[in-house]
Formats: C-alpha cells, sequence, structure tokens
C-alpha cells in the first residue's frame, strides 16, 4: 500500500471529517450567560455544518452484499495463517461490494508507516508557527503537541483509554494496533497553530472548530485540535474525535450511519472522561426538548449530520442500546461494517424497526409515545 504525505485534492477530496465545535466557550458555567451562550450555540451549529466532505445520505436504501460474500469477509479477517488468500478474499470482497476491508499490516509495514508519520509531524514543526512541539508516543497513538508537558501527560492517558475501552466494546484485543502506524493526535495549545495547520495541510481553515477528525481513504487518521481554556472539555473533544479515528479502522472503510457514529464518540468521551460535564448536560438539554415535542426531532435516523442538540440524544441513545444488549451492538456495527444496511442490521441484531427502537428507548426515559 502506498502511503502518501502529498496534499493533493484527491487526499482532501477522499477525507472524512468530524468537527467538533469549540463548544468548551459556549457552555457558559452560569445561567447568567445563557441568552450568550444559545446565539453562540446557534452560531456554533452553523459552522458544525463545515467539515471536509459530508458523510453520504444514509436514507438512501443500501443493497445488502450477497450473503456468503458476508460470510467470507468474516472469515478472511480470521485467515492470518494464509495473508496471500486472505488478500485474494479482501479484493474479491472489494469488488463485490465496493468496501475496503482494512488489511492485516506485518510490523515491518507498520514501522515504515510510523516512520513516515515521524516525518509528517517534523514537517509540522517547520511549518506551522506554535510553542515547542512535543512528541508522546505510546503503542497506538503519536501524541503531538505544544501544551505544557506537565498538561500533555495528563491528556495522554485518555486516549489510551479510550483504545481499551473501544476494544473492550467490540471485542477487541486491547494489545492489537487498529490504525495504520499509529494515530496522529495533533494538539496545539493555541487555536491560531490549529488554523495554521488545517490550513496548510488541508488547505482551508476551519473557523469554529476544536478539533476535527480527518480519516483519509489511504488508511491514515489524522486528528489536529487545540486546547482552549476548559481542560476537561478539551479531553473530551479529543477523546470523541480520535473515536471516529479508530470506528474508521474498524473492520472496514464503511461508513456507520451518522446518528450512530456521533452517538458512539459521545458515550466514549462520556465514558473516558468522567469528570467533564459537557456530554451530561447535553444529555439533559435534548430530553428536555424531546419532552416539549415528543419527538427525535423527525430527521435524527436521516440527517447526513445529526442537529447540535441531537448530540446528547445519540449519546443516551448508544448508552440504551448498550444496556440493552451489548452483544447486539457490536453486531449490528459489525455487519453495517461488512456492508449491510442499518435498518437491516439493527432489524437482525435488537429486533426493532426504527419507529420501534424510538418507542422502546421513548419508555426507558419516560416518553413512551417517543416519534423518531
Ligand atoms: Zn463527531
Amino acid at each position: 500500500m502506498i502511503f502518501s504525505r502529498k496534499i493533493d485534492p484527491f487526499f482532501i477530496g477522499a477525507a472524512l471529517a468530524c468537527v467538533l465545535t469549540f463548544a468548551g466557550a459556549t457552555l457558559a458555567r452560569d445561567a447568567s450567560n445563557l441568552s450568550q451562550k444559545s446565539s453562540d450555540e446557534a452560531k456554533s451549529a452553523a459552522k458544525a455544518k463545515v467539515s471536509v466532505n459530508r458523510p453520504k445520505d444514509t436514507t438512501a436504501p443500501a443493497r445488502n452484499p450477497p450473503k456468503n460474500a458476508l460470510q467470507k469477509a468474516g472469515k478472511s479477517a480470521r485467515e492470518k495463517s494464509d495473508p496471500e488468500q486472505a488478500e485474494r478474499e479482501r479484493r474479491e470482497f472489494l469488488k463485490k461490494t465496493g468496501i475496503l476491508l482494512w488489511p492485516e499490516l506485518s510490523d515491518e509495514q507498520q514501522q515504515a508507516f510510523v516512520k513516515k508519520q515521524k516525518e509528517h509531524l517534523e514537517e509540522v514543526r517547520k511549518k506551522v508557527p506554535a510553542g515547542a512541539l512535543q512528541l508522546y508516543e505510546t503503542d497506538f497513538f503519536l501524541f503531538f503537541s505544544d501544551i505544557a508537558p506537565m498538561y500533555a501527560k495528563l491528556y495522554v492517558p485518555y486516549l489510551d483509554a479510550m483504545y481499551r475501552d473501544l476494544c473492550k466494546a467490540f471485542g477487541l484485543d486491547p494489545k492489537k494496533n487498529i490504525f495504520q502506524g499509529k494515530c496522529l493526535v495533533i494538539a496545539f495549545a493555541q487555536e491560531a497553530s490549529f488554523q495554521q495547520y488545517e490550513t496548510i495541510f488541508f488547505k482551508e481553515a476551519k473557523p469554529g472548530a476544536q478539533g476535527l477528525c480527518h480519516c483519509n481513504s489511504n488508511g491514515e487518521v489524522i486528528m489536529a485540535c487545540f486546547a482552549g481554556l476548559d481542560t476537561l472539555y478539551f479531553a473530551s473533544v479529543m477523546v470523541h474525535e480520535t473515536s471516529h479515528g479508530f470506528m474508521f479502522r474498524y473492520k472496514s472503510n464503511k461508513q456507520i450511519p451518522n446518528w450512530l457514529n456521533e452517538g458512539a464518540a459521545e458515550w466514549i468521551a462520556k465514558h473516558v472522561v468522567t469528570r467533564d460535564r459537557a456530554i451530561p448536560r447535553k444529555i439533559q438539554k435534548s430530553l428536555a426538548q424531546m419532552r416539549q415535542t415528543g419527538s427525535m426531532g423527525g430527521n435524527f435516523f436521516s440527517a447526513e449530520h445529526i442537529e447540535k442538540w441531537q448530540y446528547g440524544l445519540a449519546a443516551h441513545l448508544t448508552e440504551f442500546l448498550l444496556q440493552y444488549n451489548a452483544q447486539g451492538y457490536k453486531r449490528m456495527i459489525d455487519d453495517i461494517k461488512l456492508g449491510k444496511s442499518w435498518r437491516d442490521a439493527l432489524q437482525d441484531a435488537y429486533r426493532l424497526t426504527p419507529e420501534e427502537l424510538a418507542r422502546n428507548y421513548g419508555i426507558w426515559i419516560g416518553l413512551p409515545m417517543l416519534a423518531p
């Protein structure tokens, strides 16, 4: 596989990105700031739509791949004993379904990717005006940052905890590397450096964004962000965004629907950064909205990108799905990643239609007539 560091239109076009806005500043801690908060949030919601490349519409009926192709794909993942056979099956699966299963990489290949990634970090050091950038390396992450070392050392363990907990949720060996090379996490102290990085390496600034996960079609993941003033909120943004990279690298390049993707990201951020109160607040806010309207918004399951108020709902619904049937959750994501439509995957794993899921979740939160 070719590792391309060259930034060209294809690179940009092929990158998928999730943006989390600088909500740390808008989540005012006192009620006196409420009106400012809502106007800022409206602005942030508009800005949240800024993205390098929008995910495909999930409402379009997906064609399920043939059953034997799914079975083979599941088998090939286990077929480490014959890499050539596994590679043939991978290609065959791509031809049949258009889905790229991520290949098993040898230690030598992984080391070569990491070497290239470190070269990119040196390029960042040369080109982006920032403080003293330092590299903190763990088994699966290259955390590159000019944040004061005493704080940087507080953030890195959140990434490792996220990795461990997501592996647990998906039944993966937490010692096995899901990434190509490692996951790059470039965390600037200042917003200006982050905007410079995005401009230099991804062609445009991302005003209003605090963090952003670039999931490149060549398989690599780069999460870029800046710290801001609220350290716990920043940790939560970092985990949220990086978890998109994990999901991207899980099994295949097939995208999961936005409500599931954002739900998983918010769920894991809440789970790992337990002291941050932003996500519990988002959940309360979405519950209040659903109590008023009796609805999840009408567009929740089909939206290309869910609305800002629905992030709390997505997090809470993920919690519900996991509590209801954790194995079903894994099975549903597995099936989607292997090409099943999410509606069919939901039906097979939970025996529920989206409308029935809304009703069941509604019962869980005391709104038995909740509409999707
Ligand atoms: Zn996200």
